[in-house]
């Protein structure tokens, strides 16, 4: 495919190296995904984010394998859904998502979030460090895991997360969480990274955006490149796939940066992982 950016890569605490945008597939249906992926690739994203419980792993697999890009150029990741926590129930989950996405290896499995019982996931971690020393995931992980959690896996376990996926926007930047994993070699991917457009209005980003001749999308994906962190941007409308990409020829200033950086404001879009009423 011709004119393909070149994304940067992230080298993880293995050395593997993940792109660092990547492509978000959570509500797109499976029956689509393979057509909406194929955009994707055409606009020259080369990861994608997957989980079991977006029900779209055969479209993603289907995506991957009718690419025509080889396999190693495609960075894939999964998740481990909350119901399947358990050593055995965790393999047992892993190879019904290798069944559903048709290939020999996954680049990255994660833990999608920690429960309350640290001994669950603790148990479901061995299993990953288990596919992990088989070889059949280059890298595991955790989602949506705080500090206190990642305490438990660093105390007990061998191998550490290459990254936690969290929700990271400028409106939320989760300084504890992100404090934590910068120390201990934890990289960040941020979720709603556009946090669903909520801050796309802000005078802040639409000055921005019109001083570049770019989107308020594209300013914040900007942001957070310039801050280092891996995304996910997800859409499902081919024109915007491509324009999510498109943030490789812009470079915001420090006094940008900043500015941006101000709009925190403790906003979330999803649950959040210290609500122990959402974890199973
Ligand atoms: P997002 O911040 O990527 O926003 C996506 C939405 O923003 C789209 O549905 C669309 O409405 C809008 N949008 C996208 N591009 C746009 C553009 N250029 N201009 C205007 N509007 C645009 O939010 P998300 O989908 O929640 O997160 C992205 C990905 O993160 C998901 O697809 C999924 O892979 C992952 N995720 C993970 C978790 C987790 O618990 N680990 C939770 C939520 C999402």
């Amino acid at each position: 495919m011709p004119n393909s950016p070149v994304v940067p890569e992230v080298k993880l605490n293995n050395q593997v190296e993940i792109p660092q945008i990547g492509f978000g597939v959570y509500k797109i249906d499976d029956a689509k995904a393979a057509e909406v992926i194929g955009w994707a690739f055409e606009a020259g994203y080369r990861s994608i984010d997957t989980a079991t419980i977006y029900e779209n792993e055969k479209g993603v697999g289907q995506a991957v394998r009718e690419s025509g890009i080889a396999r190693e150029d495609i960075f894939v990741t999964s998740k481990l859904w909350r119901d399947d926590m358990g050593y055995d129930s965790a393999l047992r989950a892993f190879d019904t998502s290798m069944d559903k996405l048709g290939l020999d290896y996954l680049d990255l499995y994660l833990i999608h979030w920690p429960s309350p019982d640290p001994q669950l996931y603790l148990d479901s971690w061995r299993a990953l460090e288990k596919l992990y020393a088989d070889g059949r995931v280059r890298a595991i992980g955790v989602s949506n895991f705080l500090p206190a959690n990642l305490e438990v896996l660093a105390e007990a376990s061998e191998v550490t997360p290459v990254l936690n996926q969290i929700e990271y926007h400028p409106a939320l930047q989760q300084v504890e969480i992100a404090q934590y994993c910068d120390a201990h070699g934890i990289a960040i991917e941020a979720w709603s990274p556009l946090a669903r457009g909520e801050v796309f209005e802000s005078p802040v980003i639409v000055e921005i955006a019109e001083r570049y001749g770019k989107t308020p999308a594209q300013v914040v994906l900007r942001w957070h490149l310039q801050e280092g962190r891996i995304i996910i941007p997800k859409s499902g409308n081919k024109q915007r796939i491509a324009e999510n990409i498109d943030i490789l020829d812009f470079e915001l200033s420090d006094d940008e940066m900043l500015g941006v950086t101000g709009l925190e404001a403790g906003l979330r879009i999803g649950p959040d992982p210290s609500a122990t009423t959402y974890q199973g």
